[in-house]
């Protein structure tokens, strides 16, 4: 059953915030508020590079930016893309109680469902900081992968529940369920690398040079080759960060790179059926 031709699946994934991150914490004066309003600009400049490619993404979209920027949202959908799930408020789970995580889960949710007709197949955490109940919840109401966690890089897993971590102790690994769990890392993010941020508690210095990170990404695709016969590799990008001129010059060369070495590009719904097919099954 296994098939022995190399495949190397790059997902790109776009969490299009808007303003949702800053209305959440706290950061609601004009100019955080255009910082965010500028991702509504740039995506329809992501997809006319994703359309020039011929690839189909994961747009991990906010019910905040479903209802805040319709239009925007819409020609997400009709280029062919996938919408998943990525809160309603941009309120981490971690900060949350169940009751509300739930609440914010079914909300977000029901926006999809009015945008795409479909309940989200995917969810990605705000933050990337999942609460306790996050995978119950989301096996609960019948997700087929999270896209939050980084115990891997190459190979999905299945997401465990139920892990306990004491001081003092050795852990205690939980049970593995039906979820899978399509791994990202902060590395792989263009948050991190190019954002300036400025809070009273700390200054995240941010603005790399675009083509020096994409080069760090590029290597990881090669490393992913080298080592793997099969694997996905998954990139995280917000339009009002990718969504820069000199960014976008650089997403577009690679890409083009990746292509040439055999990526194959898809939507992380299909790499998580993949997955589910030839690792689980
Ligand atoms: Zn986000």
């Amino acid at each position: 059953m296994r098939n022995r031709v190399p495949r190397h699946i790059v997902c790109l994934t776009f969490d299009f915030d808007t303003q949702s991150g800053f209305i959440a914490r706290g950061m609601t004066t004009p100019t955080p508020l255009s910082r965010g309003e500028f991702g509504a600009l740039a995506s329809k400049r992501i997809l006319g590079l994703l359309k020039s490619h011929g690839i189909r993404a994961t747009w991990f979209i906010p019910g905040f930016t479903i209802e805040s920027w319709p239009k925007e949202c819409a020609a997400v959908v009709s280029d062919g893309h996938e919408v998943a799930h990525h809160s309603w408020a941009h309120v981490p789970p971690a900060n949350q109680s169940r009751e509300e995580e739930e609440a914010d889960l079914l909300r977000a949710n029901n926006a999809i469902v009015k945008l795409t007709g479909r309940k989200a197949r995917g969810y990605r955490s705000p933050s990337w900081d999942l609460s306790e109940h996050t995978i119950d919840l989301l096996v609960a109401h019948g997700f087929s992968y999270d896209s939050s966690l980084m115990g891997a890089d190459y190979i999905p897993y299945r997401a465990r529940k139920g892990d306990v971590a004491e001081l003092g102790k050795p852990y205690k690994f939980g049970r593995e369920t039906v979820l899978i769990e399509m791994p990202i890392s902060w590395s792989l993010d263009d948050y991190p690398h190019f954002e300036f941020v400025r809070t009273p508690q700390t200054v995240l210095p941010g603005l790399q040079s675009a083509r020096t990170v994409m080069e760090n990404w590029f290597d990881e695709f090669l490393y992913m080759k080298r080592t793997t016969e099969w694997g996905v590799l998954t990139y995280t990008m917000h339009p009002y960060v990718i969504g820069r001129g000199y960014r976008m010059l650089a997403l577009e060369e690679f890409v083009a790179r990746l292509a040439k070495e055999g990526a194959v590009f898809m939507p992380m719904e299909d790499a998580a059926l993949e997955a589910k097919a030839k690792l689980f099954s």
